[in-house]
């Protein structure tokens, strides 16, 4: 497909402007360009039909099935983004005096106290911009507790083999040294481990629970309590809460702190990195530390004075609440909990159907996710992970995540979400069993996938690490 610049046609244009009433001022020489600016030139036309063709080439959660795991790609809504464009929440600036956006300041609010509900918190704060940066804001909520006690020594995060990447990275962002403990023969937290590497060292624990296998922990209590003892906080990762929302609280199994993201589970389109919002709940203990533009009166009067400070412009990024707060409200008490329930559901009924063709790493009631693994496939076959997903595109679905979690050879992470029907989740694993025939039959064939996509297998670590991202001018 030709970029722009190579449609570019010279003098065609697009626009036309109308005449300036202000009279000409001269821009000082040494401001003015020495050369026009490459822009391509083309009509309006061209440029509508440019992105449509862009468009189709994406797949999206309109286009098809896309479970990828971890991530939550469920259909949003359009009512929610519907709420968001409103032009009374879309086109109001942060510097606004405040007696002007009182209902902006109540849709925060009452998310917040919804919130706080789902998750069983007493506060939060939606400052942080994502998941990551809100795992970050949390641990400095933590290191603050520990500072404010005079307890100096805590400088330890215990983190679970299985756990998100960020979480470690966070962990040390934050100045924590990261002790990590392995996961048991269920994927869950290995107790004994955790009991030696507790002392009065540890600031805290991360978990998600579900773990990133999409297993329920059923030690959490004693997980948590373990860590209580031993004079440390308890950190929930509740990036993807669609496993438990309406069902159980992370405040109930003994957590201190909790992120949420708000662009997985609650309703805010998020492929290709968009807007997110990664709010910070926690538990009275925690609540003088918060971030200090948070929402409430006693942050407007500024009176506080052991706030961990500001980790982000103004109220963090509002819009994403608006569709969070407007998705709970049409779905109601019951809709929510019926939406994470249809989650588990859907995951459980996938797993069952592929279980024949695949093998799942842990046999049992998985929670919104499961995770197969292609071990022994790949010593059989030749066929790894990867090849599968790059064949399930030549079938029209979304390949789940791969290789991760990292304590699971040839992953494949399955995430149907609740938006799927049956008839969607059935026609997956007819798709599964079939690619899982095709190993038998012509194994190398799968190495070749995918054959129907715009580019077949691009290298992927150079496009991350070495994006060419500027187009390069010939003169
Ligand atoms: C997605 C995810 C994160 C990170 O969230 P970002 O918004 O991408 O920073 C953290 N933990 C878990 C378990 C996740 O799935």
């Amino acid at each position: 497909m030709k970029l722009l610049f190579e449609r570019s046609v010279p003098g065609r244009r697009t626009f036309i402007l109308p005449g300036s009433s202000f009279p000409k001022r001269e821009v000082p020489e040494q401001l003015k360009r020495k050369a026009a600016p490459h822009l391509p030139e083309l009509s309006e036309v061209e440029i509508s039909r440019h992105y449509t063709e862009l468009a189709k080439q994406a797949f999206g959660v309109n286009s098809g099935f896309y479970p990828l795991g971890s991530c939550t790609m469920k259909y949003n809504p359009r009512v929610n983004e519907a709420a968001a464009a409103l032009p009374g929440f879309a086109r109001i600036h942060p510097l606004q005096p405040k007696d002007t956006v009182q209902g902006c300041l109540e849709v925060i609010e009452q998310a917040r106290k919804l919130l706080c509900e789902i998750t069983g918190m007493d506060d939060m704060t939606f400052q942080p911009a994502a998941g990551a940066h809100g795992e970050y804001a949390g641990l400095l909520l933590i290191k603050k507790y520990h500072e404010s006690r005079g307890d100096s020594k805590r400088t330890r995060v215990i983190v679970p083999d299985s756990a998100h990447g960020t979480n470690p990275a966070s962990a040390a962002m934050a100045g924590f040294t990261v002790t990590t403990v392995p996961s048991d023969e269920d994927g869950c937290v290995d107790l004994e481990a955790l009991k030696a590497a507790l002392d009065d060292t540890v600031a805290g624990l991360m978990l998600t629970n579900p773990n990133t296998v999409g297993i329920f922990d059923r030690n959490i209590l004693e997980i948590t309590r373990l860590v209580h003892e031993a004079g440390g906080l308890n950190y929930y990762d509740g990036a993807n809460l669609n496993a438990i929302m309406g069902w159980v609280r992370p405040g109930d199994m003994g957590f201190d702190v909790i992120h949420l993201n708000l662009h997985k589970t609650f309703s805010t389109p998020h492929g290709g990195g968009g807007p997110g919002a990664g709010p910070v709940g926690c538990k009275k203990l925690l609540m003088d530390f918060l971030p200090s533009s948070s929402i409430g009166s006693r942050v407007f009067e500024g009176e506080m004075p052991h706030t961990l400070g500001q980790i982000r412009a103004f109220y963090g990024n509002f819009l994403v609440v608006v569709r969070a707060l407007t998705y709970i409200l049409t779905l109601g008490r019951e809709g929510i909990a019926q939406a994470s329930g249809m989650a588990v559901l859907n995951a459980n009924y996938l797993m069952r159907r592929v279980r024949g063709a695949f093998t799942p790493a842990f046999d049992r009631i998985c929670m919104h996710e499961f995770v197969l693994t292609l071990e022994d496939v790949k010593k059989e076959t030749g066929v790894s992970a990867l090849d599968v997903a790059k064949t399930l595109l030549d079938h029209g679905m979304h390949p789940p995540t791969m290789y991760f979690p990292l304590i699971v050879h040839e992953a494949l992470m399955v995430e149907p979400t609740e938006t799927e029907s049956r008839e969607t989740l059935d026609g997956a694993a007819e798709v599964f069993i079939r690619i899982r025939e095709m190993i038998g039959k012509e194994p190398e064939k799968l190495h070749l996938s995918p054959l129907t996509t715009p580019i077949g297998r691009p290298d992927e670590v150079g496009a991350a690490r070495n994006p060419r991202v500027r187009y390069e001018f010939s003169e």
